[in-house]
């Protein structure tokens, strides 16, 4: 979010100029400069044997599924947060949790943290704010998530570290 006013004090924000970054919105009452603000929101997909972990949620995509995600809380780690939202959205746990790279969607000012983890117990109990959650081949995972361009991204990484190293 670009700032206009101070979130603090509600006066409006001039521009200081701040070296390598730029003009940035600075309130000269609190002495503080108001940087733009992508949401940090993690998605990770998690890997059993051939199988990855896909949600249908309608509100997100009606004809896609998706990986598991979530927001990062406030004084939560990222990897906390992959670790909560496996958990509350499947009931399941998971461990090896490895970083993937970054993507972020565009206009809503998201930073989507990817990840790819592995199953490490538990049996599937849905949250209720998920309509379905199934085990599907990595293989065919891409033929579900049409509309998904993140959660694509992410299992043709998947497919291509596989290829590479053997290993998801
Ligand atoms: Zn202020």
């Amino acid at each position: 979010m670009k700032f206009e006013f101070c979130p603090l004090c509600g006066e409006k924000l001039i521009d200081k100029y701040s070296w390598d970054e730029g003009y940035i919105p600075y309130c000269e009452k609190h002495d503080m400069m108001f940087f733009d603000t992508p949401k940090p929101c993690v998605v990770v997909a998690v890997i059993k044997g051939n199988e990855v972990l896909l949600l249908k949620q309608s509100y997100i995509f009606k004809n896609s599924k998706v990986l598991v995600s979530g927001y990062v809380g406030q004084n939560e780690k990222v990897e906390d947060t992959v670790e909560r939202e496996v958990r509350e959205e499947a009931g399941i746990e998971v461990e090896n949790i490895r970083y993937l790279g970054s993507d972020f969607i565009e206009n809503k000012e998201i930073l989507m943290i990817t990840y790819v983890a592995d199953y490490k117990s538990g049996e599937i109990k849905k949250s209720a704010e998920v309509e379905d959650v199934m085990w599907i081949p990595i293989n065919e995972a891409l033929s579900h998530m049409k509309e998904n361009r993140i959660g694509k991204n992410i299992i043709k990484k998947i497919l291509n570290n596989k290829q590479q190293t053997g290993t998801y």
